[in-house]
């Protein structure tokens, strides 16, 4: 959808003030309350598709409202600020599954699962890693094999984010070995469905407590030939290219969470006096808060610009992407140790943001790729293949 730089900058103000709006009023005062639970409400996914958020950069024609990617990374970023579980749900339903059903689904699947998925009617799920299978996605050992006109899967997936409440399930399995590697494909599977378990981890992360993290069991699930994403083989590039899509949205959370804790180390630090003096008035504390600004507003930065060339379809996008989500999450990680001693012991004590913001960064580190992996990503990408 193509929008004069007035109608875009209109957009993203008005989305921004939304998602602003939404998140200190409808998730900032729960946010504590629901890690505690270890659940997101469903009331609250079915808000976000109220405000268009589930929707937001789909097509008009399967129920979205085609915002850019630099609008709907506002999204991430305001909800990012106050709750990393329900940024977390968004990464993964619309970043990680509609989207990619958007770019490589076929009309008719469009047509059959985006306008759900836009609403929040189903929720979906993105079933990419094993115990065995993690940075290195090429060892997936699920299977799928061909009978008749269905695909057979058997195996198993870990940390599927959403899972446990999901209707549809993005999974990617082997179909065969091509010259040594394995040749993945990419299937959607409607839930609940005979032959794919979601069973709980039987461990208590250490962020993300709200969400929904399970280990799927794949055993003799039957899946017919027209829920395949794509061609038999495609399912490395289509997993790939799903993960732009969600990496951006780990990289504008982050940026958010990065702001949460420089809010709340500022409102301490004018608030909080020792030794006669607001704390804010130490030269100490007033370098921590600077260098918190200074690395937020400079992963803001590359997040938007990571965001604008995935609009302008540019070449270089899976770096800037990259580069957005380490920079930020690295940046975020930074901030949120320095809130911890800034707040003292208030930002140790459980039931603080800041001490929510301290765990949940950990997964942002990890997820859609480790930051050793952005690094590796990155630095191929500027020297080149062995044989350049
Ligand atoms: C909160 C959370 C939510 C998640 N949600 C999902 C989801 O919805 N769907 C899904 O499919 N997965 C999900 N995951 C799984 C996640 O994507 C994997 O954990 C991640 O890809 C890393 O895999 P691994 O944990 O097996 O680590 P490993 O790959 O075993 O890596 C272990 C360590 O070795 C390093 N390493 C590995 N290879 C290299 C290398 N070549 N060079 C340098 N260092 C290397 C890694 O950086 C890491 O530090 C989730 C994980 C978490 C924590």
């Amino acid at each position: 959808m193509s929008r004069s730089a007035d109608e875009h900058a209109d957009l993203l103000a008005s989305v921004r003030e939304r998602a602003r709006r939404f998140a200190d009023e409808d998730v900032a005062p729960h946010a504590g309350e629901w890690d505690r639970a270890g659940e997101l409400p469903r009331a609250i996914i079915e808000r976000m598709g109220e405000l268009g958020f589930l929707a937001g950069p789909l097509p008009t024609t399967h129920g979205g409202s085609g915002w850019d990617n630099e609008t709907f990374a506002s999204v991430y970023e305001e909800i990012g600020r106050v709750c990393s579980s329900t940024r977390g749900f968004l990464a993964v339903h619309t970043g990680l599954v509609s989207q990619c059903l958007e770019d490589h689904g076929s009309d008719a699947q469009k047509a059959r699962w985006l306008p759900s998925l836009a609403t929040g009617e189903r929720i979906g799920c993105y079933g990419l890693t094993e115990e065995g299978a993690g940075s290195d996605v090429s060892s997936i050992a699920t299977t799928a094999r061909a009978q008749g006109d269905h695909w057979i899967l058997d195996g198993s997936k870990t940390w599927i984010t959403n899972a446990g409440v999901a209707d549809l399930a993005l999974l990617f399995a082997r179909t065969n070995e091509a010259g040594g590697r394995a040749e993945l494909t990419a299937f959607v599977v409607e839930l609940p469905c005979a032959g794919f378990t979601a069973e709980p981890l039987g461990v208590e992360p250490l962020g993300h407590r709200a969400s929904d993290h399970a280990r799927l069991v794949l055993s003799g699930l039957s899946v017919p030939d027209d829920q395949r994403l794509g061609a038999v083989g495609e399912g490395f590039k289509i997993a790939m290219s799903a993960l732009d899509h969600g990496r951006l949205g780990v990289a504008a959370g982050a940026v958010g969470l990065g702001r949460g804790c420089l809010e709340e180390a500022v409102t301490h630090s004018r608030e909080r006096r020792q030794f006669g003096q607001r704390i804010g008035d130490f030269q100490m504390v007033q370098a921590d808060l600077a260098d918190m600004y200074s690395e937020i507003e400079a992963a803001s930065a590359l997040v938007g610009r990571a965001a604008r060339a995935a609009d302008a379809g540019a070449s270089d996008v899976t770096r800037l992407t990259s580069a957005a989500k380490l920079f930020a999450t690295e940046a975020a990680q930074r901030a949120a140790n320095k809130a911890v001693l800034l707040l003292g012991n208030r930002g140790y004590g459980s039931g603080h943001s800041v001490e929510r913001h301290y765990r949940d960064i950990q997964g942002l580190r990890i997820y859609e790729g480790t930051n050793h992996i952005h690094r590796l990503i990155i630095g191929r990408s500027l020297v080149g293949k062995p044989s350049d």
